[in-house]
């Protein structure tokens, strides 16, 4: 399947590791030219030397309008124009919400909600012009079930879908899709950072009986940007192992 995306010019946020650099290794593995953004620029730039030639890595805040700007503006100048934006960069900040403080709410929603709708509306601009994109928001099954300890992710992350749906529903005769997915729990530096105890517990529910790994998000990414999914929009696909089913 090498070739599915072969020359198209690729966003990812967030992509410096996780899941972000399994999406931007797996765009590239697919033929795609991709620009690598993240808060951590340096870091975005060696994970993009480390993808090869056809990808760049950049500094960017997803939370701020000229940041994202810059981004968009500098990918489509980078590979001639724009096909496909994965809002992915994300942050968690969990509490209970008598231990929760505004500044974790505010933060979290600002990462995901204000940093999702930055970059797709500044993307869309570019891609209705060309008449072709495809726009991929990370959500969460967080967003789908809600999570105790995580009012703010998954208000943030059921916001994401809504946006999803209002934007597809926007630009699908301008011949821009847009749709989500909702990882279940999968291995990265975010979730390495749960107990043991707690990462235990919650692969015991999932009915895979196991965590994901990043490349099972990107699979389903590479199949969601691509023209494989040419007729889909505004749909939002768990990628979970069947937990919260
Ligand atoms: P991660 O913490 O490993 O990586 C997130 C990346 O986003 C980091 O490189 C970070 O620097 C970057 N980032 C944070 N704030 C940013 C900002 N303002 N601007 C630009 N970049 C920023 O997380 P991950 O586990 O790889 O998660 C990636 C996405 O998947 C997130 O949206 C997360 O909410 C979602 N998700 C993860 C899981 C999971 O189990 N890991 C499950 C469901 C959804």
């Amino acid at each position: 399947m090498s070739g599915l995306l072969e020359g198209r010019s690729a966003v990812v946020t967030g992509a410096a590791q996780g899941i972000g650099l399994a999406i931007a290794t797996a765009l590239a593995e697919h033929g795609a030219r991709v620009t690598l953004a993240d808060l951590d620029g340096d870091k975005a730039a060696a994970a993009a030397a480390g993808i090869g030639p056809q990808a760049r890595g950049v500094a960017c805040d997803v939370t701020s309008e000229d940041s994202v700007a810059e981004l968009i503006a500098g990918a489509a100048a980078a590979y001639d124009g724009l096909d496909v934006l994965v809002n992915n960069a994300g942050i968690t900040r969990d509490a209970s919400l008598r231990k929760m403080t505004l500044a974790d709410f505010q933060a979290v929603v600002t990462v995901h909600l204000q940093g999702t709708w930055l970059a797709l509306r500044a993307a869309s601009e570019v891609m209705r012009e060309q008449k072709r994109g495809s726009i991929v928001n990370i959500s969460s099954m967080s967003g789908k079930v809600g999570n105790p300890g995580q009012t703010n992710y998954s208000a943030a992350k059921a916001g994401i879908v809504g946006m999803t749906k209002a934007a597809a529903k926007e630009l699908a005769h301008h011949g821009v899709r847009v749709n989500a997915i909702q990882p279940g729990l999968i291995r990265t530096p975010m979730t390495e950072a749960m107990s043991a105890e707690a990462y235990a517990a919650t692969e015991a529910t999932i009915p895979m009986r196991r965590a994901g790994e990043p490349a099972e998000i990107a699979n389903v990414v590479a199949f969601l940007a691509s023209d494989l999914s040419s007729y889909m929009t505004g749909s939002v696909l768990e990628v979970s192992g069947g937990r919260g089913m």
